[in-house]
């Protein structure tokens, strides 16, 4: 048995140190970034926040959204040929749509068929909650020989050396997060994880000296968060539970005491694995949680509270642009983050 004693730290353990800047106003902050990515050679450009492939917001409702924004939504791994045929719009938005797949053969079938008819398709996200099997390394070789010119996402790991490992086995992106989400209960089940700001940082690191980029993915709780984990080094950042509770998730609506909320589930979750997959297998505990999210109204309002507060970070560090974010930011550890006197 070993410890490692060195601290490591989540976004709510720092905070960033304002600079002075030559910034006049907020609106003057470019949040547009364009990533050539290693091995697809595709090149891309938007704002790099990514709707989470989770029921409720990685939904086509919600893509045809973000897309205006260009930002990329995965879609959940129940997006099959039917459901992508039935969405009209998909030509459109295409640029900013991932396809989600887990290990399984039917997942890797599913693919072929949707990339068969939709082949404009670019992205390929290979998911698993723990990116650490060698079995997982092979496979997402095997995607990569099928597909040389797709832009793949495989995830998730928290650590440099599996960071490097995905992408020498083929990955141009890697999803960096175990634990860290909001109805994610991993580290209660299992004791596993790894404190997400150190791990993005860590993880980054890896990634850029390979050529590679990253997503933090999850534990981002306020729009401080996602400029965090820009900050932090990642090149993109998931979100699940930001992105909850609008219209266009077509979640179900439940009404209590004279409000509206919004079910949310971890992919993990009982919920989900008895909607999915007819319940959970003898040998499995869930590892993640049902919740009540207030219903948001439309999804639009949301956005632009998020990108207001990263065009704020990037002004009170003084960044022209978010390319420049992680380059001007200092981090200084905190206590506490906030004033929590009228909160709750
Ligand atoms: P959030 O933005 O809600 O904090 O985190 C979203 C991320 O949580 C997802 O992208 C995914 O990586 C992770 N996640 C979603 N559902 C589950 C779950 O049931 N269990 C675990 N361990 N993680 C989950």
């Amino acid at each position: 048995m070993r410890i490692e004693e060195e601290l490591k730290l989540d976004y709510s353990d720092v905070l960033f140190r304002p600079k002075r800047s030559t910034l006049q106003s907020r609106k003057d902050v470019n949040l547009k970034r364009t990533y050539r990515f290693k091995y697809s050679n595709n090149e891309w450009s938007g704002i790099p926040i990514i709707a989470a492939n989770m029921d409720g917001v990685g939904e086509l409702g919600i893509a045809e959204k973000l897309s205006e924004f260009q930002m990329i939504t995965c879609l959940t791994k129940q997006h099959d040929i039917k459901k992508i045929k039935a969405f009209k719009k998909i030509k459109s938005i295409h640029p900013n749509i991932a396809l989600s797949i887990g290990i399984k053969k039917d997942d890797f079938d599913n693919l072929d068929k949707i990339l068969k008819e939709y082949s404009f398709i670019k992205f390929i996200c290979i998911d698993v909650a723990n990116g650490y099997s060698e079995h997982f390394s092979k496979f997402l070789k095997s995607v990569r020989d099928k597909y040389p010119t797709k832009t793949i996402i495989a995830g998730n790991v928290v650590t440099a050396d599996m960071t490097q490992e995905l992408i020498l086995s083929g990955a141009d992106i890697v999803k960096v997060g175990i634990g860290p989400g909001s109805v994610c209960t991993t580290r209660l089940q299992t004791g596993v994880g790894y404190p997400q700001l150190s791990a993005v940082i860590e993880c980054a690191d890896a990634a850029h000296g390979l050529g590679a980029h990253i997503i933090a993915d999850g534990g981002c709780t306020c729009p401080g968060d996602v400029a965090k984990g820009f900050g932090g080094g990642a090149d993109f950042v998931m979100l699940g539970g930001m992105l909850a509770g609008h219209d266009e998730g077509k979640g179900k609506l439940v009404k209590s005491n004279g409000s509206k909320y919004i079910e949310f589930y971890g992919s993990s979750s009982e919920t989900a694995n008895k909607k999915h997959y007819g319940g959970l297998s003898d040998y499995r505990s869930s590892e993640g949680r049902t919740v009540r999210v207030k219903y948001r109204g439309k999804i639009t309002d949301t956005i632009k509270d998020i990108l207001g507060g990263v065009r704020s970070s990037c002004t009170y560090v003084g960044a022209p642009s978010l390319k420049q974010l992680s380059k001007c930011t200092t981090f200084v550890r905190v206590t506490k983050q906030f004033n929590d006197t009228f909160v709750k």
